[in-house]
C-alpha cells in the first residue's frame, strides 16, 4: 500500500530530475548534497513506522543509505552498521555476499563484520532506493549468515515499476517507503497514489 510522506514528495517534484533508463536523480538533496532538515523530518518519519522497540540494530549499505540510518540511529539511539562495498583486509569474521547493481550494471560484494551482526541481533534495513530489491536481498542474505532476524526495510524511494517491493513484501518483509514513483517514463516523474 502507497504511503507517500508529502515533504518528500514535494521536494522531488520541485528537484527530482527523471534521467533516461528509469533512473531518479535526486542528486541535490540526497545522493550528492545533502538536505539535513529533510532527513530528520524523514527519519522521524521512519519512527513513527517501525516500531523502535522491535529492533536494536540500523543496518545500510555505504554510500546512501548512511546518512539517513544515522539520522534515524541518532533519534532512536541505536547503532548502526553500514555493509562495505570493498572487503577491507583488516576485516576478521567477514561476512559477505554479492549484489547486482540496477544504475551500474555490474556485480559487487557486500560485507559486514560478524562482530556487528551478530544471532541475537533485529535489524531495520534502511536505504535510499528500493528498485529491482537487490540491495535488499543482499542484506537478507548477511543477515541470515548471521542468524539475525530483519524486522523490517524503510526506503526513501520505492520505484513501484520494478520489482523490488513485491519481491521483498511477497516475503512478508514490512517494507516501507517515504515515497513512491509509478513512472519515469518519457522522463516524468509520476508519484503513485
Ligand atoms: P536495487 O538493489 O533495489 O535494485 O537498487 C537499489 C540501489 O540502486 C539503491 O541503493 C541505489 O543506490 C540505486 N538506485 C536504484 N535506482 C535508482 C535511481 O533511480 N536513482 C538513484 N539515484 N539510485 C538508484
Amino acid at each position: 500500500m502507497v504511503n507517500n510522506f508529502p515533504i518528500l514528495v514535494d521536494r522531488i517534484k520541485k528537484d527530482g530530475l527523471s534521467l533516461e533508463g528509469g533512473i531518479l536523480k535526486v542528486d541535490s538533496f540526497i545522493n550528492h548534497q545533502l538536505d539535513p532538515q529533510l532527513l530528520v523530518d524523514m527519519c522521524h518519519e521512519f519512527n513513527r513506522r517501525f516500531d523502535a522497540n522491535s529492533y536494536n540494530k540500523i543496518l545500510t549499505v555505504e554510500a546512501s543509505g548512511i546518512a539517513p540510518a544515522v539520522i534515524l540511529g541518532y533519534i532512536t539511539k541505536k547503532p548502526v552498521v553500514f555493509a562495505k562495498k570493498k572487503k577491507p583486509s583488516t576485516m576478521e569474521n567477514m561476512l559477505v555476499t554479492e549484489v547486482f547493481s540496477f544504475t551500474k550494471n555490474t556485480t559487487y560484494q557486500i560485507c559486514v563484520s560478524g562482530e556487528f551482526l551478530k544471532a541475537d541481533d533485529k535489524v531495520l534495513f534502511i536505504d535510499d532506493f528500493l528498485a529491482n530489491g537487490k540491495a535488499a536481498t543482499g542484506i537478507l542474505d548477511l543477515v541470515k549468515q548471521a542468524n539475525a532476524h530483519c524486522v523490517g526495510m524503510g526506503f526513501l524511494i520505492e520505484k513501484a515499476f520494478q520489482n523490488g517491493g513485491k519481491l521483498l513484501r511477497d516475503q512478508g518483509i514490512h517494507v516501507e517507503s517515504l515515497a513512491t514513483i509509478s513512472s519515469l517514463d518519457n522522463c516524468t516523474i509520476t508519484i503513485a497514489e
